[in-house]
């Protein structure tokens, strides 16, 4: 039977510092953020219990009503679900410490509290999810945060998840920190390495990340490009003010390329977009339409469309759709 429901409410779990959620997504007019365990600090989870309170939205969805929070939201979709009990969309996002400092990060405006806060060890969580055969092995995981390669657990996660030949990882990582770890997921063409620089030039770098690591991140990012096999994207949070600049663009679907990397990701800092989603000044559209339609040129083979990049241009196509059926 197919019905509107989305693959996170479906089979979907997220590890936040102090909560576990459906999903992360939060820029729709619904707002995301689905709750299913207050007050988390990786306690092992009654799975039993877990299901069973999925299973109530999941039936809810199957007679047309999708929670309120969902509503708006790009990822409902009508098709056949799988009606079985397992997770297959995970986030890794318990921790906020980080080793850089991006002035449009929620961990910004307490640097100190954030790099201080506790946080809990999620290995024994997934290696009990795997154990009792909760995690599908088609899982996306993908690691958020805070910066993973500085949390103590995450090499021996990492080699968890590829040992159990896991092959979709998805690791946002700042770069400033070399992980072995990934470098074998990447080998294994089982890791994809998503690195923000949101510039090209050391100047904006230092400007937006607020560390002296320019030179460090590129040539970890090089090394990395190295494996092959692996997929590397760098990616470009374009910040109206601050690197919404035609040329800075341009230099860094070079710089992209010169590293040996062949996949980039696109995305529209958040809080600038919640603000201003039905007031975009032209000339943005102008930067985003040439990495959208010009990244070719560049050698560069796919870019990925983050949550705000991705409405920025659904909202567009609607609006001339609308416009042109008038
Ligand atoms: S529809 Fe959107 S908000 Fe709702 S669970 Fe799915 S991803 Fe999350
Ligand atoms: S790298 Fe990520 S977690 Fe770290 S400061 Fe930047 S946005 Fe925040």
């Amino acid at each position: 039977m197919k019905y509107i429901s989305c693959i996170h409410l479906e089979h979907g779990i997220t590890f936040f510092s102090n909560s576990v959620q459906i999903c992360c997504i939060s820029s729709h007019p619904g707002g995301g953020s689905i709750i299913e365990i207050n007050n988390y600090n990786g306690e092992s989870i009654n799975w039993d219990e877990f299901f069973n309170k999925r299973n109530i939205l999941r039936e809810n969805a199957r007679n047309g009503n999708t929670p309120d929070k969902c509503s708006g939201c790009y990822y409902l979709k009508e098709q056949e679900w799988n009606p079985d009990n397992y997770i297959d969309e995970v986030l890794i996002g318990h921790f906020t410490h980080c080793n850089c400092n991006c002035i449009y990060c929620y961990t910004e405006k307490d640097k100190k509290f954030f790099n201080s806060n506790k946080t809990y060890n999620i290995y024994p969580v997934i290696k009990d999810m795997i154990d009792k055969k909760i995690l599908s092995k088609n899982a996306t995981i993908t690691f958020g945060g805070g910066e993973p390669t500085i949390l103590q657990e995450f090499e021996d996660l990492v080699y968890l998840l590829l040992n159990y030949d896991v092959y979709n990882i998805r690791i946002h990582s700042d770069a400033i920190k070399y992980s072995p770890a990934i470098e074998k997921g990447l080998k294994l063409g089982k890791i994809t390495l998503i690195t923000s620089v949101d510039s090209s030039s050391k100047k904006i770098y230092e400007k937006i990340k607020q560390v002296p690591c320019y030179d460090k991140v590129w040539k970890n990012l090089a090394k990395y490009a190295k494996s092959k096999n692996g997929l590397i994207r760098t990616k470009y949070v374009l910040i109206p003010g601050v690197n919404d600049n035609l040329t800075e663009v341009k230099n860094w679907l070079q710089k992209t390329y010169d590293a040996g990397i062949k996949h980039i990701a696109f995305d529209v800092e958040d809080n600038w977009f919640k603000k201003n989603r039905n007031k975009i000044p032209p000339y943005l559209y102008v930067i985003c339409d040439f990495v959208f339609d010009c990244y070719r040129q560049y050698g560069i083979e796919s870019c990925e469309l983050y949550e705000r990049a991705y409405n920025l241009r659904a909202d567009r196509e609607n609006r001339l759709k609308l416009n042109s059926d008038k």
